[in-house]
């Protein structure tokens, strides 16, 4: 099974897009404010927040109460791989650089995740890499709102379970 990754479109206090990755049996998580992009000239703010569990990655919801407590939607799923096989991809997130090739259904092509300051929520920049899946002219976040998983929008969740 190849490893997988999310992107959950989160209407919490501030609305963000929390980047997933599985690594070794969890999710590693960023919640990037702006969402990625596909202009490699667009870097964007990852912080990086707690692991979630594997099957999290399939929620879609309205959460309730606390912090987080608002609609989420999965925005984007697929699969993923290291740019870079021959270390173990913990070990390159542990020194703050790791470069991955995204399989999913709005994201594809290479992407790097570098660390610029360590401290109890480190910051990083999703930056995509310059290849063949870049497009400067793209806006995944504006042009294409809804869920992969139910075609719905943020909207639609919290009017329907909210
Ligand atoms: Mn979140």
């Amino acid at each position: 099974m190849p490893d997988r990754f999310v992107i959950q479109l989160h209407d919490a206090t501030a609305l963000h897009y929390d980047f997933r990755l599985e690594v070794e049996g969890v999710l590693r998580s960023w919640a990037v404010p702006k969402g990625p992009s596909t202009d490699p000239a667009q870097k964007r703010l990852a912080v990086e927040v707690g692991d979630h569990a594997l099957d999290y990655a399939d929620f879609e919801g309205v959460h309730h109460g606390g912090r987080g407590s608002g609609a989420v939607i999965v925005w984007d799923a697929g699969s993923y791989r290291s740019l870079a096989p021959e270390r173990p991809f913990a070990q390159a997130l542990a020194a703050g650089h790791a470069s991955f090739w995204l399989d999913g259904e709005k994201l594809r092509g290479g992407w790097t995740l570098q660390r610029t300051s360590g401290g109890a929520k480190p910051q990083w920049l999703l930056i995509k890499r310059r290849d063949e899946t870049a497009d400067a002219g793209r806006d995944p976040e504006r042009d294409e709102p809804r869920s992969v998983k139910s075609g719905r929008t943020l909207e639609q969740v919290a009017r329907e379970e909210g």
